[in-house]
């Protein structure tokens, strides 16, 4: 169980730590997420606190390979899409997301950290567009090796080829997760079991196991994917089987999905 995003990150250390890991040329891993509606059951920083759990593990494993990593505070003003307009999804304009994380960048820069690498949890087009432009041109402009975990299925949906020197593309998951009919799409049983597995008691469990799943027809998916609909399409702010969380084995998810991104990270390591 965990009681903060901030454990393990700089946000709990003094700049003299700082210090040590930007002259030892640590790594740093960057949690990224939103402030986001997730359902009755959810609460509304699922998607900030997997990125920091993904971090934390992505940490464990990098540093058994022998390198010295170093966690960012965690950014969760990114760009909620698909639920906009439902409460508790803050508005953060693309604009605004990217100008914040390219600051946070180019601070990092300025510390001394040469090698940063983005862990993101939330899906949403222009949420993915913030972060990938945001990376670019910290990349061009502030000559260091800053490079964004992508998952490699959504790079041609991009039009990208997965060379870029700012994206890391994360080879595609091969573990079945879920035994669910209905499958994940927000606040299903994958993110419920995660935030049960390390928050339990952020999970209000007797709402989620009394949730009929929801799924998102074929002909909707455009209209979650680009804003604006996601009352019509769930009135209860999820999508998939939040009711199936407890057959989810959250730990081999996570680390499933972890040793695929530190994969990815240290392919990419200058
Ligand atoms: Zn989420």
């Amino acid at each position: 169980m965990l009681d903060s995003m901030f454990k393990d990150t700089m946000v709990n250390m003094k700049w003299t730590d700082i210090e040590s890991y930007a002259n030892k040329k640590a790594l740093v891993l960057i949690p990224l997420g939103v402030i986001e509606e997730h359902g009755p059951h959810l609460c509304l920083g699922t998607d900030i606190l997997t990125a920091h759990v993904y971090c934390l593990s992505i940490k464990e494993k990098l540093e058994q390979e022998g390198y010295n990593v170093i966690i960012a505070p965690p950014f969760y003003w990114g760009v909620c899409q698909s639920t906009g307009g439902f409460i508790g999804s803050f508005r953060i304009r693309k604009e605004t997301a990217k100008a914040l994380l390219f600051d946070i960048l180019a601070s990092l820069a300025e510390f001394g950290f040469t090698n940063i690498f983005g862990v993101n949890a939330h899906g949403d087009i222009e949420h993915s567009l913030a972060i990938i432009e945001a990376f670019k041109d910290a990349t061009e402009k502030l000559k260091i090796n800053a490079c964004y975990a992508f998952d490699e299925w959504r790079l041609p949906h991009f039009g990208f080829s997965g060379n870029e020197p700012y994206l890391c593309p994360i080879e595609l998951q091969s573990i079945v997760v879920s035994t669910a009919e209905v499958s994940d799409v927000h606040g299903g049983d994958i993110e419920t079991a995660i935030i049960h597995k390390f928050y339990p008691h952020l999970v209000d469990v007797e709402k989620a196991k009394s949730l009929p799943p929801v799924a998102l027809d074929d002909d909707k998916v455009e209209q979650w994917l680009f804003g604006g609909h996601i009352k019509e399409l769930s009135s209860d702010g999820y999508l998939g089987t939040p009711s199936n969380y407890e057959s989810v084995d959250a730990l081999n998810y996570v680390s499933d999905y972890t040793y695929r991104i530190s994969k990815a990270i240290i392919g990419r390591i200058v």
